[in-house]
């Protein structure tokens, strides 16, 4: 171990990101291995926040919509969005939630095809099938769902699939899918592919131009470190001819809101994915936490997330943990994101006494521990000294305590 210890001195020293921690405001003797489910405080998003509230609503009230463009977020933020996706700046809008987004989606697909069928992963994150199956229950027959594993996904393509729904990551094991060639696959079908990056933006070299993405969704407040609640994000990747009706109109998403027109009619661009008023102040936050990407490129954050889960898995083989804990994420770097997921009969109870010991991971029903390793503000030392907690936890069992085995709400 001390070996190891050595070694993340040495990477921690050649980090080409380690001046990023400053950037955030953490909480002492905490490792935070939970930027995956939500971003920790960036100081830029405080302030921008702070500046918005204090500044602008405060002193400029209702002509800040005008005076400081807050009409204007949702694009200008899907602008500063862009180069972290591989995209241009008009092919992105932030709004909603991605729950939100994936129904405005599908309905605009499904409206705009003769075909019925939604291809759909079964262990995607629920709330991507939920929407889809809402849908389909309201379509009553129109619309038709299966449920498939990613690997074997575009087996199942033919000339009904008018869209596939995937996450290019899976929240609960980490594994990474090969985007492109499922694009590929589905464009010679004629399907549409809807790509959720929830577990890639702000972490993963995203390319969804090269990758020909036709959608793509994804969330603010993970690795973008937007704030709990941050909105999400929608790409098109052709925003000069977007398809379909929007099942979910609203008076934003109106080509004039402000004529206050008697009926809908859809705005040509991006904004027609908007729905009601944007939340501001999140949108602010949201904002700010963006300039911490300004000056890094994608391979910076992906290799330092790669490097970091790399050091973890191999203290955990030093110390001997690789049998208690199971690894079920691959190994392959291109196979994973930058989220590592271990199975562990008390796999809940673990999680609290890490939590305890200052190691915040998070849990997955039933048996899953996730870490994971977001490059902006995690040092290679945090990684080594989170995998001793973990092996001390283990060797005297105190995860069996009883404080740790009682369920909280949010899991
Ligand atoms: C976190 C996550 C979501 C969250 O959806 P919201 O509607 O934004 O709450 C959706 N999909 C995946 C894959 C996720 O990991």
């Amino acid at each position: 171990m001390i070996d190891i210890k050595q070694q993340a001195l040495r990477l921690d020293e050649h980090d080409a990101l380690k001046a990023y921690r400053a950037r955030f405001d953490l909480p002492e003797a905490t490792i935070y291995l939970d930027g995956n489910s939500l971003g920790p405080l960036s100081i830029a998003a405080l302030q921008a926040l702070n500046t918005c509230a204090r500044d602008q609503w405060g002193k400029d009230l209702i002509k800040s919509w005008n005076v400081h463009d807050w009409i204007g977020l949702p694009q200008r933020i899907g602008a500063a969005l862009a180069p972290l996706l591989g995209a241009k700046q008009d092919q992105l809008i932030v709004c909603d939630s991605i729950s939100v987004n994936l129904f405005k989606l599908l309905t605009r697909i499904l409206s705009a095809s003769e075909r019925k069928r939604v291809l759909l992963q079964t262990d995607n994150f629920p709330t991507d099938n939920y929407v889809a199956q809402g849908l389909a229950e309201f379509a009553r027959g129109d619309i038709l769902l299966s449920y498939h594993q990613t690997s074997d996904i575009v087996e199942h393509l033919d000339s009904d699939v008018a869209a596939v729904v995937l996450s290019h990551v899976n929240y609960k094991t980490g594994e990474r899918y090969d985007i492109k060639t499922i694009c590929q696959q589905a464009h010679q079908t004629g399907a549409i592919v809807i790509c959720d990056l929830a577990h890639s933006a702000g972490v993963l070299d995203v390319d969804l131009h090269a990758w020909q993405v036709d959608f793509a969704v994804g969330c603010g407040y993970k690795y973008l470190n937007g704030g709990p609640g941050a909105p999400g994000f929608i790409y098109a990747a052709r925003p000069e001819a977007l398809i379909g009706r929007s099942a979910l109109q609203g008076w934003m998403g109106h080509q004039s809101p402000f004529a206050f027109d008697h009926s809908y009619s859809q705005a040509s661009d991006m904004r027609s994915f908007l729905v009601g008023t944007p939340p501001v102040l999140s949108m602010a936050a949201l904002l700010g936490a963006l300039t911490d990407f300004q000056e890094l490129t994608l391979p910076q954050l992906e290799q330092k997330a790669l490097a970091l889960g790399d050091l973890f898995l191999r203290s955990l083989s030093d110390l001997g943990l690789d049998e208690e804990i199971r690894l079920v994420t691959p190994t392959e770097h291109a196979q994973r994101g930058a989220q590592l997921s271990f199975e562990h009969d008390n796999a809940y109870a673990l999680c609290q006494a890490l939590i305890a010991e200052g190691v915040i991971g998070d849990f997955r029903a039933p048996n899953v521990l996730r870490f994971g390793f977001s490059p902006l503000f995690l040092s290679f030392a945090d990684v080594v000294e989170a995998a001793l907690k973990l092996h001390e936890i283990v060797r005297c069992k105190s995860y069996l305590d009883e404080r740790f085995l009682r369920r909280n709400t949010v899991t």
